[in-house]
């Protein structure tokens, strides 16, 4: 066995991992990459079919994003925004409050009532992965509240059924996915939840199964939206309103991969807004363009949405972002906040309005230069161009799973996808957690030179943006092989 895989298994404890089934055979140990390729220390290739667990953009080994933060390092490597303020951490803010106000105000559906003063970002909280940028937005929004409702209010939050947010104590008390509530649920402080719109198993879809996202074909009423609706009204009644509600916007990650019927977000603004709480916008995974360029539509050329939120015309109070922020290349993350939030930490000295909270790393030079450049690579035409063949390079190469009995439900959000596997689709009949039908897959799938990971039973693609059209059809094709050696599919007629 090779050395790296020797004290791999002698020493590392693997994230989310079961550490007794990782003990069993020899790990695969990646030496390098390049695109949308990753290499292992023996040279075999494998496609990297989820992008690094949701990370990278532009692929690996980017020219223009090793450039820069080699040029960083000549610099710099990291000095404190501790009472210092750096070059590239300046004008990334910058940049990335000139990107999401951008994207909002040319969004192309009718503007949100609201003065649009006060739905600009204006200020941005940097720290260092996902969960942070939760916490920085939680702890904001917690403040905020009390010193907008008074110093008693208990400010309470609203999140989705089945939502990830991350896993510090309060990123997990935001998100509601069983297993960890079950594990931590003494450490967590109480959050409420809401149905997440979950067509293909929503109560209120009396639709039979298709051949087609249920999307497209739910029939319902959209009693997802009357739920929070109803939640709203009820905690009103109550005398405390939501201080926030929080919400993966367009597509749910971890979750299962739970695309949103358009419209959905939009109805549920207008709710949040009318109710005066707060929006925040947890875009760790769909922000950077990952849900996709919007259709071209009436002859327009295709529009560049950077984050899933503008897809439906809406400004959160929060942005968060953190996986692709850098290109998938380096830890940061940053949490985009309104002028009216800053405000409320203003005062003097002795007050202590001051927002307590910072990272050793927080605004990290070598970071913030790997994020320029990735932003930089974004606003060309040639992103946006591969970007929108990617989207329909996938969409294409998807559609032949409908073949396979074993696939209920395929959810496409631009350039990521679930697929979500049944035991029939006639019946939706989901498989038991413990037949671990979602990891043996992929297992098949990786002996296929085809990487990634599931969340459940829903099989997880979200390639690199330079993913070739030959590289997308070898991943659905590994894919289904892999569903057709699992479950002993013969020939899968539908
Ligand atoms: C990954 C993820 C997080 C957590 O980010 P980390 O960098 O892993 O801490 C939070 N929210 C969403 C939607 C995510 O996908």
């Amino acid at each position: 066995m090779n050395t790296s895989a020797q004290l791999d298994r002698a020493h590392v404890w693997h994230p989310f991992t079961q550490m007794r089934d990782w003990l069993r055979s020899e790990p695969v140990v990646i030496a390098s990459g390049k695109g949308a390729v990753l290499r292992d220390v023996n040279g075999r290739e494998y496609l990297d079919a989820n992008a690094s667990i949701w990370t990278n953009l532009h692929g690996h080994r980017h020219p223009k994003i090793n450039a820069a933060i080699t040029r960083q390092l000549r610099k710099i490597a990291h000095s404190s925004a501790l009472g210092l303020a750096n070059e590239p951490a300046s004008l990334l803010a910058h940049k990335l409050i000139t990107v999401a106000n951008q994207g909002w105000s040319s969004a192309f559906r009718p503007p949100e009532k609201r003065r649009k003063s006060e739905r600009q970002l204006a200020k941005v909280f940097f720290s260092d992965d996902g969960s942070t940028a939760l916490e920085v937005a939680l702890k904001l929004a917690y403040e905020f509240t009390r010193r907008t409702r008074g110093a008693k209010s208990k400010p309470r939050f609203l999140s989705l059924a089945g939502a990830y947010h991350g896993d510090t104590i309060g990123a997990v008390s935001l998100g509601h996915v069983d297993l960890y509530h079950k594990a931590y649920g003494g450490m967590l402080f109480p959050t409420d939840k809401v149905m997440a719109p979950y067509c293909y198993r929503c109560p209120f879809n009396r639709a039979k199964p298709e051949r087609g996202d249920a999307r497209d074909y739910r029939k319902c009423g959209w009693e997802c939206v009357g739920q929070v609706a109803r939640r709203f009204s009820v905690q009103k009644k109550k005398s405390n309103p939501y201080a926030a509600f929080v919400v993966e916007p367009v597509i749910q990650g971890a979750a299962g991969m739970i695309a949103q019927p358009v419209g959905w977000l939009r109805q549920v603004t207008d709710l949040v807004r009318s109710h005066g709480a707060l929006l925040i916008a947890d875009e760790v995974m769909t922000g950077f363009g990952r849900t996709g360029v919007a259709a071209a539509t009436s002859g327009k050329r295709s529009e560049d949405v950077l984050f899933a939120t503008h897809h439906e015309n809406v400004q959160p109070d929060f942005l968060c972002v953190a996986k692709g922020l850098t290109g998938g290349y380096l830890p940061m993350a940053a949490t985009l906040t309104t002028q009216a939030v800053f405000d409320a930490f203003l005062g003097k000295y002795e007050e202590f309005k001051t927002f307590f909270h910072g990272h050793s790393f927080t605004g990290n030079q070598l970071g913030a230069a790997a994020s320029l450049a990735s932003l930089e690579l974004l606003q060309t035409e040639k992103s946006l161009r591969q970007r929108g063949q990617l989207q329909s390079n996938l969409q294409a190469a998807l559609a032949s799973l409908w073949n396979l009995p074993q696939v209920g439900d395929i959810r496409q959000a631009g350039l990521v996808a679930g697929i979500e596997l049944v035991k029939d689709w006639r019946t939706r009949e989901p498989f038991a957690l413990r037949d671990r039908a979602g990891i043996r897959v992929c297992e098949a799938m990786a002996r296929h030179g085809v990487l990634t990971r599931p969340v459940g039973n829903v099989i997880v693609l979200i390639p690199p943006y330079c993913t070739t059209k030959t590289q997308v059809h070898k991943m659905v094709e590994a894919l289904t092989q892999g569903i057709g050696e699992v479950f002993g599919n013969k020939k899968a007629p539908v």
